[in-house]
């Protein structure tokens, strides 16, 4: 291919002879535009190039064990999400079937998640788990206002109630000016009991969030017992507690392989639930729920509503423009897959959780916290380690980033803070020759940490003894600590 024109230091020219070859182009033979905005245009191609293969810096997907969310997706759902790019998902009006499309779904999960009539349960998209943990803090904080109000009692301060919780929360408590009651992690315990949760709440307790898949272990909290002892405190001192469920993790797996675990709107104390469909849904990035039990669960407030083609459309969303491909996408997943192949896909991941926790019990000194047993928790497994090792599981993560593998190794929540973990999280396109390409490496790793123990860990050498998983004077980066639970 011939160009009849380019950019050399700012000076347009007619070059004819310039050969086809990306790399030999004027655009390419100088550094990146860095600071400034770059005064010229580049050919797309050129620019294409360079930020493509800025990119190759960045791991790969499909490796990073660190992340709950999507990174695979089939030919259908790449060239779904590259037709819509263009469509606005707040533009009802403009696009009333992509509007179709997000309802339906939300119809689908209310469905699945039991909803007394998921023909009229509000729910929306959002771009994920945390937008939709907002709403479902704002909606309990309206109808707990409200019912203040009506009581005729004078409203405290707000606060939520919760155990070891992800990020999303503590962004909901302090946008939102609410108190988070964190219950701190008992020795022994990994999550919240039940009767610590009615311990914590009060009048102005505006609902409980129950994590159904924990960020930290992938275990789910039992909702169900957590449920039961706020009937409890209902009956002994009146106090009726709203749950809100976050399902981040749980929602698009227990329905499928876990119906009998009851987590959902089965429990009539449940009024909320988030979900990412970017995550166990299957859905591309930009994908999440928030469902409310009934539509009076959903405060009239926290509406806008907005004319388009012979309707009314209600819209409760933090965000005004947003890709309306993810729920598009999902639409496409839930239609493609049904109850019969998310069954049976979601069955086959665990199959590979399960063969990888039984590869690193076998390799060595761990202690499995979750081994993928779908009744107790998400696609991950997780672990820690056992007795006093030449190597900590920071040291560990260290060895196999060198190989590719992003496999986070965080300290736990308070009161067990000084304990570190680690934690793999499985997901659609991870085969069970990919979990034996990386067991072989972490035995590897093992080997290498064993025999040349003191090289690696920085943090170790700052402890300056022999440290292992359970003492608390290893520092830990407070890098470490965000990148282990923030995901
Ligand atoms: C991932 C996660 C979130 C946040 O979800 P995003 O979709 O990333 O916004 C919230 N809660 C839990 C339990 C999670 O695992």
């Amino acid at each position: 291919m011939w160009y009849e024109s380019t950019y050399s230091g700012g000076i347009l020219m007619t070059d004819t002879r310039m050969i086809d070859d990306v790399f030999a182009s004027n655009e390419l033979r100088h550094d990146a535009p860095k600071v400034g905005c770059p005064e010229h245009e580049m050919r797309p191609e050129a620019a294409y190039q360079l930020v493509h293969d800025e990119l190759m810096l960045d791991g790969v997907s499909r490796m990073n064990l660190a992340t709950f969310c999507t990174t695979w997706v089939d030919e259908f759902a790449r060239r779904l999400m590259s037709e819509t790019l263009d469509k606005n998902i707040v533009d009802k009006d403009e696009y009333p079937q992509t509007a179709e499309l997000e309802q339906r779904c939300v119809h689908m999960l209310a469905d699945l998640w039991h909803a007394p009539d998921p023909s009229t349960t509000r729910g929306t998209s959002t771009i994920g788990s945390s937008e939709a943990a907002m709403l479902g803090g704002l909606a309990a904080k309206f109808r707990w206002r409200k019912r203040m109000h009506q009581s005729g009692k004078q409203a405290g301060r707000p606060n939520i109630v919760c155990g070891p919780v992800q990020v999303c929360w503590e962004k909901f408590a302090r946008y939102f000016d609410v108190e988070l009651r964190q219950i701190p992690l008992r020795a022994g315990k990994y999550h919240m009991t039940g009767a610590d949760a009615a311990a914590h709440c009060d009048e102005n307790t505006i609902m409980v969030v129950s994590t159904f898949g924990v960020t930290f272990t992938g275990l789910y909290e039992n909702v169900e017992e957590i449920s039961q002892a706020l009937d409890r405190l209902e009956r002994d001192r009146g106090l009726d507690i709203p749950i809100h469920v976050d399902a981040a993790g749980g929602g698009f797996l227990a329905p499928f392989v876990a119906p009998s675990v009851i987590w959902d709107f089965r429990l009539p104390r449940v009024k909320s639930i988030n979900s990412s469909g970017h995550k166990n849904g299957l859905a591309p990035l930009g994908s999440g729920w928030a469902i409310w039990r009934e539509a009076e669960d959903l405060p009239e407030e926290l509406i806008f509503n907005v004319d388009y083609l012979g309707g009314n459309m209600a819209t409760f969303n933090l965000n005004f423009s947003r890709p309306g491909g993810p729920a598009i996408t999902q639409y496409y997943e839930l239609i493609r897959l049904g109850r019969e192949g998310y069954t049976r896909l979601q069955t086959a991941i665990y199959e590979v959780c399960r063969h990888l926790a039984r590869g690193i019990a076998d390799i060595g000194p761990f202690e499995m916290i979750h081994s993928g047993d779908p009744m107790r928790g998400i696609t991950a497994i997780s672990w820690r380690l056992r007795g006093i090792q030449p190597f900590n599981l920071y040291d560990l993560s260290d060895r196999l980033r060198a190989r590719g593998w992003l496999i986070a190794a965080y300290p736990l929540p308070a009161d067990r803070q000084d304990e570190v973990i680690m934690r793999a999280v499985i997901r659609h396109g991870f085969s069970f020759d990919m979990a034996d390409l990386l067991l072989e490496d972490i035995r590897r790793s093992i080997d290498q940490l064993t025999e040349h123990p003191w090289t690696t860990s920085l943090t170790r050498k700052e402890a300056g003894s022999f440290t292992h998983n359970a003492v608390a004077s290893v520092p830990t980066p407070d890098s470490v600590r965000h990148k282990g639970n923030s995901r």
